[in-house]
């Protein structure tokens, strides 16, 4: 027999993104969102924030890889990393892997994601135990107006622009955000939906070319994101993501990954002509 249990990511009025269940590991409220984590036939296990899909087993690494392993291989000695949000822990275990990182501190709004991931997708969650992780469960957005210490990478691992991340698309934030940056920092955003959020992804890219000396965008491709095409937001004080890249680190650092090579380093920064004329005047090299 086979489950007729179904999970539906309802994305804006006019998508639905349908999975089928086998199991329901986890269902809680906390004071922020809902938070599922299922056993999906197709995906292996997912987490779901207010019903939509924040990772999967199958292509979390997709997203994970191009979030860490871009700004970390063009900063040559990140020694301290900022991750806000991220609280599934994938973000973290691909940046632990680059020996020269000692430090990561991930600043998560919300216990109960970090908790069910732990119990429950160990593959993202189980690097959380690194001793050279710190983890912080409070807004990101007052840790970085209160912080005194300065970062070397600072990635913004957010959900959409809604509930508790809504500020974490505003430019008070990234004037924070740019106070607590190294002189030659790189900052890396969840950037959304090329395809169905070119307002929100607009807005992004002005802000970080209001306050950053580079802002660039680039992108990959996940299946469990709404529309497929996806986006992060690269800014720096002085790193540029391509000049500045240096391919024989990736062979020297001996790692091995699933997405992530140098030659997708440098291609993800190549636009497709409708988003270059959307973003060519905001891009900032
Ligand atoms: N890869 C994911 C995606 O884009 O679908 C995002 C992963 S991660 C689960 C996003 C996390 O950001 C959530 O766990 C959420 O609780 C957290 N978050 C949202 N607003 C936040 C805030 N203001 N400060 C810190 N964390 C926040």
């Amino acid at each position: 027999m086979y489950s007729q249990l179904w999970v539906e990511e309802q994305y804006k009025e006019f998508l639905g993104l349908r999975y089928k269940v086998d199991k329901v590991l986890f269902s809680g409220k906390s004071e922020f969102q809902t938070v599922d984590v299922v056993e999906t036939v197709g995906h292996g296990r997912m987490l779901l924030n207010d019903g939509y899909v924040m990772v999967t087993e199958r292509d979390e690494f997709i997203y994970h890889d191009m979030i860490a392993h871009v700004p970390l291989f063009v900063h040559p000695n990140p020694l301290k990393v900022l991750i806000i949000g991220g609280g599934d822990g994938g973000t973290a275990r691909e940046v632990l892997r680059h020996s020269k990182v000692e430090s990561v501190t991930m600043v998560e709004i919300d216990k109960m994601v970090t908790d069910a991931c732990i119990e429950f997708i160990p593959k993202t969650a189980a690097c959380l135990s690194d001793p050279r992780v710190t983890l912080k469960f409070e807004d990101g957005v007052s840790f970085v107006k209160k912080t005194a210490e300065k970062y070397d990478v600072i990635l913004v691992d957010s959900t959409d622009p809604i509930g508790p991340a809504t500020p974490l698309f505003n430019e008070d934030f990234y004037r924070d955000v740019h106070a607590i940056l190294a002189d030659d920092g790189i900052v890396v955003s969840q950037g959304e939906s090329t395809f169905y959020e070119a307002e929100m992804q607009t807005k992004l890219m002005q802000i970080k070319n209001g306050l950053f000396d580079i802002s660039m965008l680039y992108q990959f491709t996940n299946s469990t994101y709404p529309g497929g095409l996806w986006a992060f937001t690269y800014a720096s004080k002085g790193l540029h993501p391509i000049r500045d890249f240096k391919a024989d680190r990736v062979v020297e650092s001996g790692l091995d990954f699933e997405y992530y090579n140098a030659k997708m380093h440098s291609s993800a920064f190549s636009l497709p002509t409708f988003v270059e004329k959307r973003l060519a005047h905001l891009i900032k090299e």
